[in-house]
């Protein structure tokens, strides 16, 4: 134990003197072994929770001696055996997936954060949300910038849970409106039932991308703001193997008392076709759980009580809808079984529409062409389209209603006449490659690459403009940029999403003329390769890798999101250009979501294309270490054995010649020093002390 922070963590924790009380919050292990003995760990197997809080080597990867990919990944696996999930990579937070919880986020904790120099910390995300809160109020004489927290990873890595951890710090932090911080920490929770989903990375993966934006005035939250991105609706009709349909349906049928059921008009869970096979026999108790909780977040954030019970009626209408299926008539086209005439009805009085206006819309296409309305009557396949895109389409206006709603509580007192200062949190999901790639997939791929960018940009270009500001000389350090990529997509008039706005203007195009179209303009590109089997497709190659895309059947939809998503991911970016970035990277440690196991080719892939070997290349090539004039002067002065040596970057100077430091420079108000020279001062330090006792 170095410092005050882990024997006041050890009180907390109810550890003092290794007694532990009945009241001690214990680690919940979630099951696999902890492979060998972690650091912290007793004989008898106990975990000295307190002794996470020692400072030790390696907590800021950029300062290592040896800065490759192995050593990188060597202080990731020893931290992380050791429960250390987090490092820093200079300014950039590493937080390695522990499945399982740790004690580490307790209010305690939060405001030792808040009280402490983070300086004096171990790396922490607690320590992110601070200095993001830090930056917010601007230090004397310098204005404050609007925050952004981006936070990136692979599904499963951790991001959602980083994203509400970071929401807890900045609440408790903010000592603002009490109700208003349990308003904003129940949204989550309410998100996740209706935008989460089981898939077969992640129990719990979020089907949509959030940046929540909280609002301070006076270093107090006043309200926050929700934008939602990219609801994967197709999950409602459809869900690959070993994957499940949105929470919301589960909690529903599980938690609603059967003598209640009927209020909605829901029946047995294994009836719905979009539930059918994917329905447990035995109701997970923790189903039940999380409707109740689900209730009481709604109740909490302040939806009234109709609008509850209309979102669940809702709810039940898009399951019965599923169950509407078709036959073909004999007078031509086709019209819905007569066995299931009644989830016909029962749909119809759900939505509250009538029912011969749902089955037109499910059995024909009413045209106007020249003031003539025209009736196409639909096959079979387009009838069940047709109730897959109306259940989707309900699902998705649901789920955009519910954030409107939440915006609209949360909107706080904005009327105040002073600004609003902001943080948001970037929680989008990560690069995706399936077997069969759809055009979400291309969207998420896509606001993947801006981000990418976004990060090139601050870590590599900033980086450049920092040295300049300094007054310093140096070169540019490569990266690989991928604005080339962006640009495919992007660039106007010739880039995918705009080739497929005009080709969807076409009555006449198909998907096969939109991958010719495809083919014939990126002929010479090296980003795009052009499909090999007998289905319309192409591929990209992402920084993440290459990504072959499917076109999905009824391209013609996708103009209105192909557009809708440009422009949302534009005013996105705009807002985070103009906010200081933190950044988080996830990792997630392997691919069974097994606490204590860490798989090096696993957290290598990720490390790569997170363009974190980069990031440390920069800080090993560049100068990772910048102290002030001041700060270097107060804590080396001494090596010019006169005592109150004067802080100006004379003395630094002196101070350098002394030590016998070579390659390290002087800029206007930092010093810039390779990572080695502070050990090599350090040395001096020492054999300073040690010639003084002799
Ligand atoms: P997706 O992109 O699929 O939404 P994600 O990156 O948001 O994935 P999370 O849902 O945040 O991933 O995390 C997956 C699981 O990992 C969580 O349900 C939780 O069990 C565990 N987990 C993540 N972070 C932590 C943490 N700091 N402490 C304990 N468990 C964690
Ligand atoms: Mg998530």
């Amino acid at each position: 134990m170095t410092g005050g922070v882990g024997v006041a963590v050890r009180a907390w924790a109810g550890l003092d003197a290794g007694a532990q009380s009945d009241s001690v919050e214990q680690p919940k292990l979630t099951g696999g072994a902890l492979r060998g003995r972690a650091m912290g760990e007793t004989p008898a197997g106990g975990l000295d929770w307190a002794a996470l809080w020692d400072r030790i080597p390696g907590e800021d990867a950029a300062l290592l001696a040896e800065l490759t990919e192995n050593k990188l990944l060597a202080t990731l696996r020893d931290r992380y055996r050791d429960h250390r999930i987090y490092t820093y990579v200079g300014d950039i937070l590493i937080a390695v997936n522990p499945f399982r919880d740790l004690p580490l986020y307790s209010p305690e904790i939060s405001d030792i954060f808040s009280s402490r120099p983070l300086s004096s910390l171990p790396p922490h995300i607690f320590a992110v949300a601070d200095r993001a809160y830090n930056s917010l109020q601007g230090n004397p004489g310098k204005l404050s910038r609007n925050q952004c927290v981006v936070i990136s990873g692979d599904s499963g890595a951790g991001k959602t849970e980083s994203t509400k951890l970071l929401l807890k710090h900045l609440v408790r932090r903010s000592r603002g409106n009490l109700q208003l911080g349990q308003q904003i920490l129940q949204v989550n929770p309410l998100l996740e039932a209706f935008g989460n989903a089981q898939t077969v990375m992640n129990p719990n993966s979020s089907r949509f991308g959030k940046y929540i934006q909280l609002r301070f005035r006076d270093g107090a939250v006043r309200g926050a703001k929700i934008n939602e991105y990219l609801l994967e609706k197709s999950r409602v009709s459809h869900q690959d193997p070993g994957e499940k349909n949105f929470h919301i349906f589960y909690y529903m049928l599980g938690g609603i008392p059967d003598e209640e059921k009927q209020v909605y008009g829901l029946l047995q869970p294994s009836l719905y076709r979009y539930i059918g096979s994917k329905w447990e026999e035995a109701t997970p108790s923790h189903w039940v759980e999380s409707y109740q909780r689900v209730c009481n977040a709604m109740r909490m954030v302040g939806f009234q009580e109709q609008e509850e019970l209309d979102l669940k009626v809702i709810l039940s209408g898009v399951l019965s809808l599923g169950n509407v299926v078709f036959e073909p008539q004999e007078s031509g086209g086709v019209g819905v079984c007569p066995t299931a005439m009644g989830w016909l009805k029962a749909a119809a009085g759900q939505f509250g529409v009538q029912e011969e206006e749902l089955l037109s819309c499910l059995t024909c296409t009413l045209s106007l062409t020249r003031g003539e309305s025209i009736r196409r009557l639909h096959s079979q396949q387009q009838a069940e389209d047709s109730r897959d895109s109306i259940a989707r389409g309900v699902y998705s206006r649901l789920f955009g209603w519910i954030v409107c709603k939440i915006n609209e509580l949360l909107a706080g007192d904005m009327d105040m006449g002073k600004e609003l200062q902001e943080i948001g949190i970037l929680d989008i999901f990560g690069f995706e490659n399936f077997s069969v790639n759809r055009f979400e997939q291309l969207c998420i791929n896509l606001a993947n690459e801006q981000l990418q960018n976004f990060f090139n940009h601050h870590i590599f270009l900033m980086e450049e403009q920092h040295y300049k500001e300094e007054g310093m000389e140096r070169e540019a350090v490569p990266f690989s940029n991928n604005q080339a990529t962006l640009e495919l997509f992007l660039a106007r008039p010739w880039g995918i999403l705009s080739l497929l706005d005009e080709q969807s203007s076409f009555p006449q195009a198909t998907d096969v003329s939109f991958v010719e179209k495809l083919n014939s303009t990126y002929r010479e590109s090296p980003l795009y390769e052009r499909g090999r089997g007998f289905e319309p497709g192409f591929a990209i190659h992402h920084y993440a890798g290459k990504v072959k895309v499917s076109q999905e059947k009824g391209s013609s939809r996708k103009i209105s999101v192909g557009a809708q998503f440009r422009h949302s991911l534009a005013v996105l970016m705009e807002k985070m250009y103009l906010a200081e970035p933190h950044f988080i990277r996830c990792i997630k440690p392997n691919s069974q979501n097994e606490p204590g196991l860490l798989e090096t080719q696993t957290v290598l892939n990720q490390l790569r294309y997170n363009g974190l070997m980069e990031t440390l290349r920069i800080r090993r090539d560049g100068f990772s270490w910048r102290p002030s004039v001041q700060e270097f002067v107060a804590r080396f002065g001494i090596l010019l054995l006169t005592p109150g040596a004067e802080v100006s970057r004379e003395s630094c100077k002196r101070i350098a010649e002394t030590a016998q430091l070579i390659g390290w420079h002087c800029g206007k108000s930092r010093l810039f020093f390779k990572y080695w020279h502070q050990d090599q001062l350090q040395r001096r330090l020492v054999e300073l002390r040690d010639a003084a006792i002799v």
